[in-house]
């Protein structure tokens, strides 16, 4: 599933190349991505939907980097942005203004403004309110916004509860009680045209009937609509297709699309969707130094250049990362995360015990608790599996730490796509003195 990250002779590679030379040239933490990966990820899902004439939207939150972006845009990809700032990006990314689409519950008029001067495919609308603010500025610019209305279908997705989005309680999308309301509303604003409905319940979803059992709360609404002459064209049925983070846990993108496909086409819409995790998560990795073997009790701490200001996914969420050495002598090779990946998650018989931890002043800043690994010294190299989605893209500057280095790999290829952040980098903008000061009014 995974033959981007392997095991050859007892040492990782990325594709063709040995992920230590990688961390040789730029040093560590770095981010190492399989740019294959991402194509590959993309492929499966045109391919698995090719009987719904899918436009596959990449959700930018999960890896902004431009030169991923770029390669994804010249692959035919679309998009779906979340802020001006991500418009912008996949503009700059080469990406079609046609493919792009809009989401985010807060959408200002400048960033609204800003969208429709470049002409992307649609808002997903999240409220009245919205829909309200897009027909002013719309009108304001003499135009007609394409909008698709988001729906809240309440199901639950089963998935961690900071990563749900589909649920009545959750801040996202419209009620479909509230739904007719909003169509009605789009008929009399003038400078509004219904294009589609959009439906997004959460993130690592690992059940295929999710997205179908969203797809059938909504066929009554989409029904109606069509009875009133509405000029539906899309349905967007938006991410959360699950990945494995451990070894085997993610579906293969068709067992999806068996439950999907079939219903979107008997709506006769073209299907639009916004994968990020799918296509970016398993296609990235943190390389990590081990600084210091620190015994205490009965496990050992493994102190490590990366930190929680790095990749905070186990911090806020919890969440399981496969952490593997880059050498390890003796390891079939394989696949890391691969069905039949040599590595054994419960660690090796003569193994050690350990918190992966970074150096932040947070009881928080941890990679894996309790884990057993083979025994790791003081500058050898450590894998962080999984890490190409949400990793870099929430990374901070936390304890004054510039943000790592990103490199893409392309076959036996590899180049610094993103240069590790400075410390001059960290605090430019900040002043030590005043260069202008403001009295208060009286
Ligand atoms: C975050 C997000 C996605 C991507 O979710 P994944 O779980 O990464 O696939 C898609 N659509 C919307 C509207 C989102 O907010």
């Amino acid at each position: 599933m995974n033959e981007e990250f392997h095991y050859k002779g007892g040492e990782l590679y990325c594709e063709g190349v040995p992920v230590q030379q990688i961390a040789m040239k730029t040093g560590t933490p770095v981010y190492v991505y399989s740019q294959n990966h991402f194509l590959k990820q993309h492929a499966a899902i045109v391919d698995a939907f090719h009987e719904v004439d899918p436009l596959v939207c990449y959700s930018i939150k999960a890896n902004s980097n431009l030169g991923l972006l770029r390669a994804m845009a010249l692959a035919g990809s679309g998009f779906d942005a979340v802020s001006k700032g991500e418009v912008y990006r996949a503009l700059r990314a080469g990406a079609e203004p046609g493919k792009i689409v809009f989401a985010g519950v807060g959408k200002t008029p400048d960033e609204i403004d800003y969208a429709l001067e470049q002409g992307i495919l649609m808002f997903n609308v999240e409220s009245e309110a919205e829909l309200e603010a897009i027909s002013r500025v719309a009108a304001k610019r003499k135009m007609e916004a394409p909008v698709a209305l988001r729906i809240n279908p309440d199901v639950d997705p089963k998935t961690h509860k900071y990563i749900s989005t589909g649920k009545r309680e959750n801040k996202f999308g419209i009620d479909l009680d509230r739904a007719e309301a909003c169509a009605k509303r789009i008929k009399e604003l003038k400078n509004l045209r219904l294009r589609g409905l959009h439906l997004h319940i959460g993130s690592q979803i690992t059940y295929a009937d999710r997205h179908a059992e969203a797809i059938d709360k909504v066929t009554p609404f989409i029904k109606s609509l069509k009875q009133q002459d509405f000029p539906l064209e899309f349905l967007n049925v938006g991410g959360g297709y699950g990945i494995s983070y451990h070894i085997g846990e993610g579906l293969p993108i068709a067992d999806f699309a068996a439950q999907m496909a079939p219903r979107i086409k008997a709506l006769g819409l073209k299907m639009l969707c916004e994968p990020g995790r799918f296509i970016s998560g398993n296609g990235g990795i943190l390389l990590t130094q081990v600084v210091y073997d620190k015994p205490s009790g009965d496990k050992d701490f493994l102190i490590v250049d990366a930190a929680m200001n790095d990749l905070l996914r186990p911090s806020i969420y919890q969440a399981y990362h496969l952490a593997w050495p880059v050498k390890s002598p003796g390891l079939p090779d394989g696949g890391a995360l691969s069905d039949d990946s040599p590595i054994d998650e419960a660690g090796p018989g003569d193994g050690i015990t350990y918190d992966v931890v970074g150096p932040v002043c947070e009881s928080g800043d941890y990679f894996a608790l309790g884990r057993n690994l083979p025994k790791m010294n003081e500058g050898e190299l450590l894998a962080i599996f999984s890490c190409g989605a949400y990793g870099m893209a929430m990374a901070s500057n936390y304890n004054t730490r510039g943000r790592p280095a990103e490199v893409i790999v392309d076959g036996n290829q590899y180049w610094v796509a993103h240069d590790r952040e400075t410390i001059e980098d960290v605090i430019r903008g900040e002043r030590l003195t005043p260069r202008e000061t403001f009295s208060a009014k009286a």
